[in-house]
């Protein structure tokens, strides 16, 4: 991608009321717009890193066998009435008349609407085991939305249910589930850890969160420092915290350490609570039985925020090799306009992207300066250096955004390293 064909336009500022890092850099770098409090609209840059985030858990999700399908935002009002949620659920859940005076709520989770479509199409024990899943957005009116999308009132959920005969094979379901989380989280290039949680309003028993861990997560962890035990300390008091850290762990390996954690991923074993409300059954062994239900959520929006959160420096984003919008800034510097500069540029952006290289080239009429801080405000992994003064000793300067690092390496040397 050419940046003058592009919209690569960084802020100077962020807004006064962003307080996370993240939620400034985003707004800097020009990923996100804000339209109206915890409303925003993605702008190129970030909906490319929206979107790779979306092609690992789609690949993970497809490869463990699971449907995706995409149900509608806007939901009736009286499917949440045969679960109770509809006054169960609070006043997160926005809702409005059509004109014809029916009442519909925007979705802020699907177990309704799946649970809805079981009912009508899952008939025999045939149809199952059975996972469907979605990547939608929702919308909870948050009481404080805040930190930009990390607690927004419009996001991107990836939204998963399974659906099993008996409960033991809903407890396998979930196992495999969780182990798909694991690949995901581990693709994306976070620092988390799974704890034990409380179900919530979602219901039912048994239920994890993963938490990437970072001094501005919302929760607090206590985790063991050589199992994989965490657990989640933010109800405890101040007092009662302080005692964790070298505390022995509570499963014998290892002691416990204290920190904050960003929720980005929640699962849960349902049971029956939506199927006996919805009334979802079918036959076996000559009776019928309500359908063993879990289901699994990622916070595709947040994951974005969170992983600005873990991979940042003063300058800017330091985005994973997965995450980042393009691989290569490759930064063109012109001044006296040679022909020489641009056809070099032309060149490596052509070969390099032949190679596998995704790359923006960095072509814009602007000063140097104001092209190198964009570059590491926008945390590509590598910067090329491409100027006369380069050129005549027939260099480039590669740049590594995670150390800011340099070296000068040959057209031999670099096509190698890329290749
Ligand atoms: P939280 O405790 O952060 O409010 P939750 O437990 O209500 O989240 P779930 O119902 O478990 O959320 O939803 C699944 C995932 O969706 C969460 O793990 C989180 O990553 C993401 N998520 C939930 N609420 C928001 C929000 N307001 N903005 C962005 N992402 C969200
Ligand atoms: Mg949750």
């Amino acid at each position: 991608m050419k940046a003058s064909l592009y919209h690569y336009k960084t802020l100077r500022e962020s807004p006064s009321e962003a307080e996370l890092t993240s939620h400034k850099l985003m707004i800097r770098a020009n990923m996100i717009k804000p339209l109206a409090s915890g409303i925003y609209s993605w702008l190129p840059l970030g909906n490319k890193v929206l979107k790779k985030v979306e092609k690992i858990i789609r690949e993970e999700m497809d490869s463990n066998g699971c449907l995706e399908v995409l149900m509608p935002m806007v939901q009736p009002k009286d499917l949440w009435e045969e679960t109770g949620r509809s006054e169960e659920y609070g006043p997160e859940l926005l809702g409005f008349k059509d004109r014809s005076d029916r009442n519909f709520y925007l979705g802020p989770t699907h177990e309704e609407v799946i649970t809805d479509i079981a009912r009508k199409d899952i008939t025999s024990p045939k149809d199952l085991p059975i996972i469907f899943y979605q990547i939608q957005t929702k919308f909870r009116d948050e009481i404080r939305p805040r930190f930009g999308v990390m607690r927004a009132r419009e996001f991107l959920m990836k939204d998963a249910y399974s659906f099993d005969l008996d409960e033991s094979s809903m407890k396998e379901n979930y196992e495999k589930m969780k182990s798909a989380y694991i690949k995901i989280f581990n693709r994306l290039d976070l620092d988390y850890r799974i704890v034990k949680a409380d179900s919530g309003s979602i219901g039912g028993n048994t239920s994890e969160e993963f938490h990437v861990l970072a001094n501005s997560g919302e929760d607090l962890l206590a985790f063991s420092n050589e199992s994989d035990f965490a657990c989640n300390v933010e109800l405890i008091d101040e007092e009662d915290v302080n005692k964790i850290p070298g505390m022995p762990s509570p499963d014998g390996k290892g002691t416990l350490s204290v920190k904050r954690g960003i929720e980005v991923g929640h699962i849960f074993q349902l049971g029956d609570k939506y199927s006996k409300s919805l009334n979802l059954k079918v036959q076996s062994n000559n009776s019928m039985s309500f359908l063993q239900m879990g289901c699994y959520g990622i916070g595709v929006s947040r994951i974005v925020a969170a992983s600005i959160e873990q991979n940042h420096d003063d300058n800017g984003i330091i985005f994973p090799k997965e995450l980042a919008p393009f691989d290569i800034t490759l930064i063109l510097i012109n001044k006296m306009k040679s022909n020489s500069v641009n056809q070099k540029a032309e060149f490596l952006y052509e070969n390099l992207s032949e190679l596998g290289s995704e790359i923006l080239l960095d072509d814009r009429d602007c000063s140097p300066g104001i092209k190198f801080s964009d570059a590491d405000l926008i945390g590509c992994p590598y910067q090329i250096v491409i100027s006369e003064k380069a050129l005549e000793k027939n260099c480039y300067e590669l740049v590594n955004r995670s150390d800011l690092s340099k070296k000068e390496l040959t057209e031999e040397e670099l096509f190698a390293f890329f290749s």
